[in-house]
C-alpha cells in the first residue's frame, strides 16, 4: 500500500490495484474470547479490500434471506455470505410452524379456531420466557408475524397446509404450517422476494473470520471471511447484517454459558449452528445478553436427536387431543405445557424416551394419512389396532397405557384435569376407536434464546449501551425477543420480521 494511505487513515483509501487500499491502522477489539484473545490484540486493519458492497448479510437462512429482501428492494448491492455448502441454515430444515394471530387466507376464522389477538400472542410470549423477554422487542414480533406472512404468499408465492395449530405455553390456535411441513416454504419464498429484488447469489463456503472497525468510535468498516480460494476482506459500504443463527451445535459455548446443557444430549440443528459471530461482534464491542438460555426441544427423535417431520406431531397432536406418557405407560405433564417444562418432565420421569398417542380422527388437523404412512415405514411411527398391541410395540405396560386413557378421556369429558390442570379446548377429541398411533420422544439441544443485544431498529448495542455504527443483527443470533423459553413457532417469525427491519435501515445508511 502507499505511503499516503499509510498515514492518511480509512478516510482517504482509495482503489489500488483492483482493489480498495486503506490505512494500516490497528483494529481495536474489546475481549477477544477463548484463542481469538490474542489474535485480537494485534490484529491490524487489512492493507486492502478485495471487494466491496453495500451490504453485507453474514447467514443464509429467514433472517438473511429477509434482510437482502428488503435491503435490495432499496436499491442496495447486496452480498449474502454462508460458511456451509448449502444455503438456509436451521431455517431450512425447521418445521415450517409460523404463529401470526391472523393473515390474509383467515386461517383460524375460516377454520373455526377460536379468538386470537396481537395482544394474546404478546402475553403468551412474554409469560412463556418468563418476562425476560424485552418488551419493545415482542411488540414488534407480534405486530408484524401477519404482516410478514401475508408478504411471503403474496410476493413469494408460499402455500399453507390448511391448519392451523395450538402450541404448548400459546392460549390460542395460531401456528401456521408450510405446505410441505418444513421450513423450506419460508426459504424458497423469501429467495424469491430477494432474487426479484435483485440479489444475484448466495456465496456458499464463505465463513465470517473477523469483522474491522478502526477504534470503539468507529463505524464497522468491513469483514474478513474464509473462503475455498483463501481468505478475503469485504468492504462494507453501507452496513454488516449479521444473521448467523444460534450456537446450538457449539458445545464449548454451551457448557460455558449454561453447563447443564453438556454433550449429554443431542442437537436438533445443523451442523453449522456455532457461536463464532457471537463472539467476533464482542470482539468489536457488543454487548450480549441472556446466553445461557438454550431450550430444549422435548420431543425429538430419541435415537438421533433430530426434528424430522414425526417429531413434529408431539408438539402438534394435543391441541387435537394426543397425550403424553412416559415409560410406565402413565401421563407426566400437561401436555400443552412449555418446552422446556415437558423437556425437565420428561428427564425426570426416569426414563430414555417418553411418547405421544394419537388416533386416526387427529391426523388431518396435523398432517396428511400419507405422511403418518411415510412415518410407519421409516419406523418411527407405530401403528396398531389395540391399545394393547400399540403398547407392546412401544415397551410400556398394556394395563397402564389402557388405564391411562380411559382416565384422560373421563377428565376431558369433564372438561378439568386434576392430574396436570391441562386447559382442555373443544378441538381436542378423546383417544376413542382405533386404530392407534404413537411416536418416540426425548429432549434435544434446540435454541438459543440468547444472543446479541438489539434495539427495536435491530442496531447491535454495544457494552456502553449505543448502537454501533453500521452493524445490524436479526435472528437466533440475537437475544431478548423470547426471554428464558422460546415458545414453538415464534422462532420464524422472530427471525423474518427482524430480518425485514434489519435489512430496511441498513439499506437506509449512506456510503
Ligand atoms: C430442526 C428445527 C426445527 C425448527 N422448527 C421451527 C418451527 O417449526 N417454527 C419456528 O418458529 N422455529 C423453528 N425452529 C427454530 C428456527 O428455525 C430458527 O430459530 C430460525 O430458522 C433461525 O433463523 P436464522 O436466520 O436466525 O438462522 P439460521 O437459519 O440458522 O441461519 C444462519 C446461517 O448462518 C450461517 N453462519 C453461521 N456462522 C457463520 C459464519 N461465521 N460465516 C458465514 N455464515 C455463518 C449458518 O451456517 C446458517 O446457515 C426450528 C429449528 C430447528 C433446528
Amino acid at each position: 500500500m502507499s505511503d499516503q494511505n499509510a498515514a492518511s487513515g480509512c478516510g482517504r483509501r482509495s482503489f489500488m490495484k483492483g482493489a480498495l487500499a486503506i490505512a494500516a491502522a490497528p483494529a481495536f477489539a474489546l475481549n477477544g474470547f477463548r484463542g481469538d484473545a490474542e489474535a485480537a490484540a494485534v490484529r491490524m486493519l487489512p492493507k486492502q479490500w478485495d471487494e466491496e458492497a453495500d451490504i453485507v448479510i453474514v447467514g443464509s437462512g429467514f433472517a438473511g434471506l429477509s434482510a437482502a429482501a428488503e435491503a435490495a428492494s432499496r436499491g442496495s448491492s447486496i452480498m449474502i455470505i454462508e460458511k456451509m455448502p448449502i444455503y438456509g441454515g436451521n431455517s431450512r430444515i425447521n418445521g415450517g410452524g409460523y404463529n401470526a394471530w391472523t393473515d390474509m387466507l383467515k386461517l383460524r376464522e375460516t377454520l373455526k379456531r377460536g379468538e386470537d389477538s396481537a395482544d394474546l400472542h404478546y402475553q403468551d410470549t412474554l409469560k412463556g420466557g418468563d418476562y425476560y423477554n424485552m418488551p419493545e422487542l415482542v411488540r414488534i414480533l407480534v405486530d408484524n408475524a401477519p404482516v410478514a406472512l401475508d408478504w411471503m404468499l403474496k410476493e413469494g408465492d408460499l402455500k399453507l397446509k390448511n391448519v392451523i395449530i395450538r402450541i404448548g405455553g400459546h392460549s390460542a390456535y395460531r401456528d401456521h404450517v408450510t405446505l410441505d411441513g418444513t421450513g423450506r416454504g419460508y426459504v424458497d419464498a423469501l429467495k424469491k422476494i430477494a432474487e426479484r429484488n435483485g440479489v444475484k447469489k448466495i456465496r456458499l463456503r464463505t465463513k465470517l473470520t473477523w469483522i474491522w472497525r478502526k477504534d470503539p468510535a468507529s463505524p464497522v468498516l468491513g469483514i474478513e471471511v474464509d473462503t475455498p480460494r483463501g481468505t478475503r476482506n469485504i468492504r462494507v459500504k453501507k452496513a454488516l447484517v449479521l444473521t448467523s443463527g444460534g450456537f446450538s451445535r457449539d458445545l464449548q459455548m454451551r457448557k460455558m454459558f449454561n453447563p447443564n446443557i453438556s454433550d449429554a444430549y443431542n442437537s436438533t440443528n445443523q451442523p453449522g449452528a456455532t457461536g463464532e459471530v457471537i463472539r467476533y461482534a464482542q470482539a468489536i464491542g457488543a454487548d450480549v445478553l441472556q446466553l445461557c438460555f438454550i431450550q430444549l426441544y422435548p420431543t425429538a427423535d430419541p435415537d438421533s436427536g433430530t426434528l424430522d417431520k414425526y417429531a413434529l406431531y408431539p408438539s402438534r397432536m394435543p391441541s387435537y387431543g394426543g397425550i403424553f406418557v412416559d415409560y410406565k405407560g402413565k401421563r407426566f405433564v400437561s401436555e400443552l405445557e412449555r418446552r422446556d417444562v415437558v423437556s425437565r418432565a420428561e428427564i425426570n420421569s426416569g426414563g430414555k424416551r417418553a411418547f405421544t398417542v394419537f388416533t386416526d380422527k387427529m391426523i388431518p388437523n396435523v398432517t396428511t394419512p400419507e405422511e403418518v404412512q411415510n412415518g410407519i415405514a421409516a419406523g418411527r411411527v407405530w401403528k396398531a389396532s389395540t391399545l394393547a398391541d400399540l403398547a407392546r410395540q412401544m415397551g410400556v405396560p398394556a394395563t397402564a397405557l389402557e388405564e391411562t386413557i380411559a382416565r384422560h378421556n373421563q377428565f376431558l369429558k369433564e372438561g378439568k384435569d386434576p392430574q396436570f390442570n391441562k386447559p382442555f379446548t373443544p378441538q381436542m377429541q378423546a383417544i376413542g376407536e382405533g386404530p392407534y398411533y404413537s411416536v418416540a420422544q426425548w429432549p434435544s439441544v434446540h435454541h438459543c434464546m440468547g444472543g446479541l443485544r438489539i434495539n427495536p431498529q435491530a442496531q447491535v448495542i454495544d457494552i456502553w449501551g449505543q448502537p454501533i455504527p453500521r452493524l445490524y443483527a436479526a435472528g437466533e443470533v440475537t437475544g431478548g425477543v423470547h426471554g428464558s423459553n422460546r415458545l414453538g413457532a415464534n422462532a420464524s417469525p422472530d427471525a423474518i420480521v427482524f430480518g425485514r427491519i434489519a435489512g430496511a435501515n441498513a439499506a437506509r445508511e449512506k456510503e
